[in-house]
C-alpha cells in the first residue's frame, strides 16, 4: 500500500469513527488506516476534571510522533504510520485490547500509597499492572486470572504485551534519561493488528506526557500530566521543555528535526 500519498479528505467530509476525551479518530485514506487528531482536551479523575489547555494537541501529536517512530525503528511494533500534520497522525486500524498497561519504575501515587511505600523510592525491579479499561468502573486494577477468564486477552497475548511493555519501558527510560529526565511510570495501551491472516499485537494509542510521568532529574519538578491533576499550571510550558530536550521544538517554538540534546550532569 502507498502510504506516502493519501488521497485528500476535507476535515468536513471525514467519517468520525470515534472520539474520547483527548482524541478523535477519523477515518483514514486507505482500508486498514485510521487518523489520529490531537485535541487540546485535557481531563482527570475519570472525566470529572476536563479543561481546554491550548497547544497540548500539538505537542502531543509531536512528542508521541517522536516515540513511536524511534520504536518503530527499533523493531518494536507500533500502530503509528507517520505524523500528517500539527494535530494528527496516520495509523494503522487495530482492535484495541481494553486494558491500559502500567509499568512502574519509581513509588508514588496509589503505589506509595496503597504498599506504604516511600513516595519516590527506587523500585527494585519494574512493575507491570494491567487496569480494565472501562469509565464506568473507574479502570479497575485486574490481574491475568481476571484478564484470561473474562476474555480480554489470551495468555499468549499476555505474555506479548508484557515483552513489549519492557522494552518500551527500556527504550523510553534510557530515552528520557539522556535528556535530564526520569521515567517515573507510564500506561501504555495494545491492539491486534492482522496482515494477511497473521495478527501480532501492537503498541498504540499515544505515548506523551498525557500518560507518562517525567521527572526532571536534578530538581524532580513535574513535567507531566500530574501539573493538570494537581493544578501547579505551567502545563505546556512543561510539554514545551520536554520536547525541546528531545531536539523535537527548537527555542523558537517551531518544531526543528534535530536530535536529543544532551544534558551534562
Ligand atoms: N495513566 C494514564 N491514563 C490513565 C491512567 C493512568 O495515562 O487513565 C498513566 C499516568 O499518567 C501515570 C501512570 O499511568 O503515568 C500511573 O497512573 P495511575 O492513574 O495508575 O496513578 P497512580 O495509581 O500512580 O496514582
Amino acid at each position: 500500500m502507498d502510504f506516502k500519498t493519501p488521497r485528500y479528505i476535507p476535515m468536513s467530509r471525514r467519517r468520525r469513527i470515534y472520539e474520547g476525551k483527548a482524541k478523535v479518530l477519523y477515518e483514514g485514506p486507505e482500508p486498514g488506516t485510521l487518523i489520529q487528531h490531537f485535541k487540546d482536551d485535557a481531563t482527570a479523575f475519570n472525566a470529572k476534571k476536563h479543561e481546554v489547555i491550548e497547544g497540548k494537541g500539538v505537542l502531543n501529536n509531536r512528542i508521541s510522533e517522536y516515540i513511536f517512530q524511534h520504536l518503530n525503528d527499533i523493531g518494536v511494533p507500533t500502530h503509528f504510520i507517520r505524523r500528517l500534520n500539527m494535530r494528527e497522525q496516520l495509523i494503522r486500524e487495530v482492535e484495541i485490547i481494553p486494558l491500559e498497561v502500567v509499568v512502574r519504575n519509581v513509588a508514588t501515587g496509589s503505589l506509595a500509597t496503597r504498599l506504604g511505600i516511600d513516595e519516590g523510592t527506587q523500585l527494585p525491579r519494574s512493575i507491570i499492572e494491567f487496569y480494565y479499561k472501562n469509565d464506568k468502573l473507574n479502570d479497575p486494577m485486574v490481574s491475568e486470572e481476571h484478564i484470561t477468564a473474562f476474555g480480554w486477552a489470551s495468555p499468549q497475548e499476555i505474555d506479548d504485551i508484557m515483552a513489549l511493555a519492557i522494552r518500551v519501558n527500556d527504550f523510553l527510560s534510557g530515552l528520557f534519561l539522556g535528556v535530564g529526565i526520569r521515567l517515573v511510570d507510564f500506561k501504555m495501551e495494545t491492539g491486534r493488528l492482522w496482515e494477511n491472516d497473521v495478527m501480532r499485537i501492537v503498541v498504540a494509542d499515544e505515548i506523551s506526557p498525557d500518560s507518562c510521568r517525567l521527572w526532571d532529574i536534578k530538581t524532580n519538578d513535574k513535567m507531566d500530566k500530574d501539573r493538570f491533576r494537581r493544578d501547579m499550571g505551567g502545563l505546556v510550558e512543561a510539554y514545551t521543555e520536554v520536547a525541546k530536550r528531545l531536539g523535537i521544538v527548537a527555542d523558537g517554538e517551531r518544531p526543528q528535526g534535530s536530535g536529543p540534546v544532551l544534558v551534562k550532569g
